[in-house]
């Protein structure tokens, strides 16, 4: 944990928060919980897409999905981790460390749709909430089946219901 955070902490530990449960919040990872996106990927198989990857070093924010032919990057986003404005919420312990958190999370988000956005890599974010549902692969077709966005075609970021 970096230094500016732990500053919110009192202590500089989350000592007033259960053993348990502060090893049960550092076990989830920033990005969705594997949970999610195994099913998530489960999703994206049955529906039939192919020539995607998972997690790809080179490409900014290391998308969950990636397609690279179509430049299609797919973000599933943990609720709690990217406040979700539905399910989201703020820990009543240490709420100031959360706050602070959970908004350079968003905050890094939108720099990663940017640099994306720049690359012309078109952006679909899913909330965690919505990702359960396999409704969501239908917004993944629509934007395959889409013109190819090289040469000045619009840009798009899309984002699923909250
Ligand atoms: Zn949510």
């Amino acid at each position: 944990m970096e230094a500016r955070l732990r500053a919110l902490l009192p202590g500089g530990t989350f000592s007033g928060v259960a053993a348990e449960r502060s090893r049960r919040m550092a076990a989830v990872r920033g990005k969705g919980n594997y949970t999610t996106e195994v099913r998530a990927r489960a999703m994206l198989v049955a529906a039939g897409f192919r020539g995607w990857c998972m997690h790809p070093t080179d490409v900014d924010g290391r998308p969950d999905f990636y397609f690279p032919l179509e430049r299609l990057a797919i973000f599933i986003d943990g609720c709690f981790w990217h406040g979700c404005p539905r399910c989201g919420h703020v820990p009543k312990t240490n709420s100031v460390f959360w706050a602070a958190k959970i908004a350079r999370n968003r905050a890094r988000d939108r720099n990663v749709v940017r640099a994306l956005r720049r690359q012309d890599i078109a952006v679909l974010r899913i909330w965690e909430h919505d990702a359960r549902d396999p409704a969501w692969v239908h917004q993944v077709g629509a934007i395959r089946c889409a013109p190819a966005r090289r040469g000045g075609s619009p840009r798009r970021t899309a984002r699923s219901q909250a």
